[in-house]
């Protein structure tokens, strides 16, 4: 089965992952800036990201017939750097019109603090005044529920934002009811150490239906499994699921969601032909 990954970080993996991933149906995926498991020092380093982001990530994945889409911000985790923080949201229309950029991601919070909230609303300011889609990063364990309904009340309190233009990423049992509630779109992502797992995405999707949900693997540099997304269409397969349910969840959604940012343009994987 055709699938897209709509959450995964790429520069972080190798390309044997590419070869892996379009064995096992992969056509699609879009990958959201985030944070390297260090620190960047300076407006450049964020820069020279963006042009691997933008530039070589999409040829690499083009060599395996993956069409890749990417976002661009300052993550969380670096967030408590406000005036770096202004300089990289000051920096990023420079690329915003570049191919195979969706919007602004992802953005939110890592441990619910002031100046994460400052610079997330930030972010939501460029991407109303640059008319971008939004892909948000919802805390890990402890800091989830809490942080989770500060985003929501920040994204609500913005009476600019149109919520079907926004994704929510890592919602979990006891977050996704109120994401969708607000009309937003979820994402599930299926982590090998926190997170979600195959089996407790298929619950939810029995829960809630697929209606504005997503599947991911957010797979990084750290333990993680870029090939989460076929493990789930497996459990979806052994609980009995129809292949058109699974195939809405993995192939459909993710074009619905993406087709609403002017700078996609995905083609259909049997008649894709890289550019180089
Ligand atoms: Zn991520």
């Amino acid at each position: 089965m055709y699938y897209f990954d709509p959450h995964i970080h790429m520069v972080s993996r190798v390309t044997d992952d590419y070869e892996t991933l379009a064995k096992m149906g992969c056509v699609g995926m879009s990958e959201p800036a985030f944070w390297a498991g260090f620190d960047r020092g300076s407006v450049d380093g964020f820069r020279d990201y963006f042009r691997q982001l933008t530039e070589f990530e999409a040829k690499r994945a083009s060599w395996y017939r993956v069409q890749h889409y990417t976002w661009l911000c300052i993550n969380a985790k670096e967030a408590e750097n406000v005036s770096l923080s202004r300089e990289v949201i000051a920096m990023i229309p420079e690329f915003l019109d570049r191919p195979g950029v969706l919007g602004i991601g992802e953005i939110g919070l890592n441990k619910n603090t002031k100046n994460e909230s400052i610079i997330f609303c930030e972010h939501l300011d460029l991407a109303m005044k640059t008319d971008e889609q939004i892909l948000i990063h919802t805390p890990h364990l402890e800091d989830k529920y809490q942080g989770t309904r500060m985003i929501l009340d920040m994204l609500c309190d913005d009476s600019r934002i149109d919520h079907s233009r926004v994704l929510v990423d890592h919602v979990e049992e006891h977050t996704i009811r109120a994401v969708l509630d607000e009309g937003f779109w979820a994402g599930m992502t299926l982590y090998p150490v926190s997170k979600c797992t195959p089996e407790r995405a298929v619950d939810m999707i029995e829960m809630y239906g697929p209606e504005r949900l997503l599947v991911n693997s957010a797979g990084d540099w750290g333990p993680s499994k870029p090939t989460a997304v076929p493990d789930f269409i497996l459990a979806m397969r052994l609980r009995g699921h129809p292949e058109s349910l699974i195939r809405r969840v993995v192939y459909e959604n993710p074009l619905k969601f993406f087709s609403q940012s002017r700078n996609f343009h995905f083609t259909p994987p049997e008649v894709y032909q890289p550019a180089v």
